[in-house]
């Protein structure tokens, strides 16, 4: 028995659902999951000492590539000084001024440890400023835990939450509207219904969690535009995105100013920071200034926040996501002229250092759109790739990532797999 199947073993006997599930089990493609042991640059190893180019990037965190040893050094060096003081840092005023430095939508901006707790208090904060209770999110978006708060029960394939068993009130479920990505009639027809009510929207500004579709012609606009005109917040999910598919996020690339941001996974450099951000006098409802409760025993967590401010500090530097959008583009079209040459339906998208597979003949602009894509042919090709030590995303419905350490050895190799 490999070492793999050992742990897995082992996992499913005191974690529930086994490994920290459901997406990194490989529950949709089926088999045993990598325990990943150790990773440096593009790779990892696993517990069978397999060695993998990893497009998975720690599920977006690692744009530097793993165990990066700038990253490294700030760690140690934070670490020595203490683990965590429950008290104020100069680091944590460092890194909300970078992040509202970079990002112009952003005034001031509150330090949490994960992408859920950013959603969660970001919607709180919405709500709390608006004074209204609905929420407009969208299916196939994801935001984190937070979700199993927004969804309806049966609303679909990524459905985290069911009221039935979730514990959540119905009271609150029935305050959240799931409507279809990139179909602003419906938006404009939820506002006509129940505008006066409507906190915020809360949207994926590119979705990649729908493997990875991005905003049709109009949508992002016509979101700001209806939140504008009914006095509503649009709250942009940059999760994924921020810092990934270029140095201001989707609102970067769009031009589009969202009232509220959300990030983590980069800003944190693989540890967990994350954040939520916007206009001063919608943060200023944050407590003790308003009445929107916000703390966490590590907020602001110093050995984080120094691997993040060092992650931010080298995405700065000039031609970084020229070279990541290269990398990620040759990958994207080496895979799709090889797929096609092997007669398989196949296509491709990229956005900065994200890349999203379809097993169909052209890119999805709708969630039916990209749950098209053929799964079973998805499973068979995340295996052999597997197999010859490339590993993709265990979900056909995940956006994979390349890294600064995917250089052109790496992606050829990958193609030549
Ligand atoms: N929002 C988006 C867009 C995400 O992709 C994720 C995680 O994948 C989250 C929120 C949740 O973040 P976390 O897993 O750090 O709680």
């Amino acid at each position: 028995m490999s070492r793999n199947d050992q742990l897995f073993e082992r996992a499913s006997r005191t974690i529930p659902g086994g490994v920290n599930s459901p997406v990194r089990a490989f529950r949709s493609v089926g088999g045993t999951p990598r325990f990943i042991q150790r990773a440096h640059g593009p790779y990892v190893w696993d517990a069978d000492d397999t060695r993998y180019i990893d497009y998975v990037g720690s599920w977006g965190p690692a744009i530097l590539g793993h165990a990066h040893p700038e990253i490294v050094r700030v760690v140690q060096e934070a670490a020595v000084h203490g683990l965590s003081f429950g008290a104020p840092t100069e680091g944590e005023i460092e890194i909300a001024e970078v992040i509202a430095a970079r990002l112009p939508s952003i005034e001031k901006v509150r330090l949490v440890s994960s992408g859920t707790e950013a959603t969660m208090s970001a919607i709180r904060l919405a709500r709390g400023h608006t004074g209204r209770n609905k929420i407009i999110k969208f299916e196939g978006c994801y935001h984190g835990h937070a979700d199993s708060l927004l969804v309806k029960a049966g609303s679909g394939m990524l459905t985290f939450g069911n009221p039935t068993s979730s514990g959540v009130p119905e009271e609150f479920i029935r305050h959240t509207l799931v409507l279809n990505y990139n179909d602003l009639a419906s938006v404009e027809a939820a506002f006509a219904t129940h505008g006066d009510d409507i906190a915020c929207i809360i949207v994926e500004p590119i979705a990649g969690n729908m493997n990875l579709v991005k905003p049709a012609a109009g949508f992002l606009e016509g979101l700001r535009t209806l939140c504008t005109r009914h006095g509503a917040l649009l709250i942009f999910d940059e999760v994924m995105t921020g810092f990934r598919v270029g140095p201001q996020g989707v609102q970067g690339l769009t031009g589009i100013t969202p009232d509220l941001t959300t990030l983590a996974k980069v800003i944190g450099g693989g540890m967990p920071v994350g954040a939520f951000g916007g206009r001063a006098d919608i943060m200023d409802n944050v407590a003790p200034l308003g009445g929107v409760y916000q703390a966490g025993t590590l907020s602001g967590n110093p050995v984080a926040v120094a691997a993040g401010l060092a992650t931010l500090e080298l995405l700065a530097k000039p031609g970084f996501y020229e070279f990541l959008s290269r990398q990620s583009a040759t990958l994207a079209n080496g895979l799709t002229e090889r797929a096609r040459a092997a007669g398989v339906s196949f296509c491709a998208d990229h956005v900065g250092g994200m890349f999203g597979l379809y097993f169909r003949d052209a890119v999805p602009t709708t969630l039916d759109e990209a749950a098209d894509s053929d799964i079973e042919t998805f499973k068979r090709f995340f295996h052999a790739m597997l197999d010859k030590g490339v590993y993709l995303a265990p979900s056909a419905f995940e956006a994979g990532f390349v890294s600064a350490a995917h250089d052109d050895a790496v992606i050829q190799e990958t193609l030549d797999a």
